[in-house]
């Protein structure tokens, strides 16, 4: 086990919500603080053997890893967002934002999705630690899985650090419900959500709406949410080399 403990967790989570007002109206119980602790406290340890994220330092998990889901997901509340689910964490890797999300929602359905084996059984180590027994780490890719069981079966679709907007839209929108929504988390994002238009329109998404806003410390992020108004067309997504060699245009 590492040496970080609950009460250093509990600290640094503090000085968090003091500094960001969308953090702390979560309002969260000790139970579900003990939780993300659990989560943290798995990643410092199981990181030591093999890769899962850059960020490894105790006030950096805090701030970059949970700040950093948790903020998004006050705002997508604030924004009317359905949070009951089923919700839908594409290329979740060591489990941002799903299981800061999996440990504040208790009675939501939610769902990781990552290429990397070795990302999902440390995920799967998470939930069965932090008893999340609402939340699932399934590895598999995501074009192939909109292609599969998971088309169009998610009210909500989110993704951090997985790709640029172009890309990552023919990856997610086909996952989500007609009425659902894909919300993208992002540090800058203009330029990314203007290339990204054409994509949006034939996916079957609405123009988004743009959320700015700032870590504790002082980090940008943008939280851009798709609402999902029409199906996707059968022919999205396509396989992966297209879809990155030439995003819709
Ligand atoms: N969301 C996490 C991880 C970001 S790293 C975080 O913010 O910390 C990007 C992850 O996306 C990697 O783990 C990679 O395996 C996964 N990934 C990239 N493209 C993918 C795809 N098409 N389908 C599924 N997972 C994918």
């Amino acid at each position: 086990m590492s040496t970080f403990t609950p009460d250093k967790f509990r600290a640094l989570y503090a000085r968090s919500a003091d500094a960001s007002p969308a953090l702390a109206s979560l309002a969260l119980s000790d139970g579900v603080l003990h939780r993300l602790w659990t989560v943290c406290d798995l990643l410092i340890d199981n990181a030591k053997r093999f890769n899962l994220t850059a960020i490894l330092e105790e006030e950096e998990i805090v701030r970059k890893h949970v700040a950093d889901s948790l903020i998004p997901l006050a705002l997508l509340r604030d924004a009317g967002i359905d949070l009951a689910g089923p919700i839908l964490d594409v290329g979740t890797g060591a489990g941002f934002p799903l299981l800061p999300w999996a440990c504040a929602l208790p009675e939501a359905s939610l769902t990781g999705l990552d290429a990397t084996a070795k990302k999902i059984s440390h995920i799967r180590a998470c939930i069965d630690a932090a008893g999340l027994s609402n939340a699932a780490a399934v590895q598999g890719r995501a074009e192939e899985a909109a292609r599969e069981d998971f088309r169009e079966r998610f009210s909500l679709v989110t993704a951090r650090a997985v790709a640029a907007l172009p890309v990552l839209c023919e990856l997610c929108a086909p996952l989500t419900t007609v009425g659902g929504a894909f919300a993208a988390l992002k540090s800058r994002a203009e330029e990314e959500i203007r290339d990204a238009r054409p994509a949006a329109e034939a996916l079957g998404l609405d123009e988004p709406e743009v959320l700015s806003y700032e870590l504790p410390g002082g980090d940008a992020r943008t939280l851009v949410i798709y609402r999902k108004t029409r199906p996707t067309p059968a022919k999205y997504p396509r396989r992966y080399a297209e879809i990155a060699k030439q995003p819709i245009a």
